[in-house]
């Protein structure tokens, strides 16, 4: 399997509870390398730029306001096979269906506050990553 890199977001939910540390525990317990990470208050701009995907969806207003509510924090994570193993690490979407174990099932209380965000494809790693970090920060 190829090595890969994914963009994964601790979102404003999980920051505001106190859980960024438990989340990078986690990420360096299933053997990912951080290569990159910082601390960001998106506007409401660049949330709806980063979900743009996502601005025909009922949810989309909520999804922006509570993306642009308070600080998150993106990294840039590698390992092989880096996208769909950060998505198994997580769980699925909703943390009531999401696996035993996993990050979104333990820590996630709905829906929308789901604590972490991942990449879906390797396009879309490629433009996420892009979003917050410049070429420099990612030697
Ligand atoms: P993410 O892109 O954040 O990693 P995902 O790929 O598992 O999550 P998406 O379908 O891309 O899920 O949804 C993006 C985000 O929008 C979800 O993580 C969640 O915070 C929010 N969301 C999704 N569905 C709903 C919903 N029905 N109601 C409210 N918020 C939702
Ligand atoms: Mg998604």
């Amino acid at each position: 399997m190829a090595v890969e890199r994914t963009l994964a977001i601790i979102k404003p939910d999980a920051v505001k509870r106190g859980l960024t540390g438990d989340i990078l525990s986690r990420i360096h317990a299933a053997k990912f390398q951080i290569v990159a990470i910082k601390s960001v208050q998106l506007s409401r701009t660049e949330a709806e730029g980063f979900y743009a995907v996502h601005r025909e969806r009922p949810f989309f207003g909520e999804l922006v306001e509570f993306m642009s509510s308070g600080k998150s924090v993106p990294m840039v994570l590698e390992a092989e096979g880096a996208i769909a193993k950060w998505r198994e690490t997580m769980g699925a979407t909703d943390p009531a269906k999401a696996a035993s174990g996993t990050i979104r099932k333990e820590l996630g209380t709905s829906i929308q506050f789901n604590c972490t965000h991942g990449s879906d494809a390797p396009q879309t790693a490629a433009f996420e990553i892009s979003y917050f970090f410049a070429g420099s920060e990612l030697s």
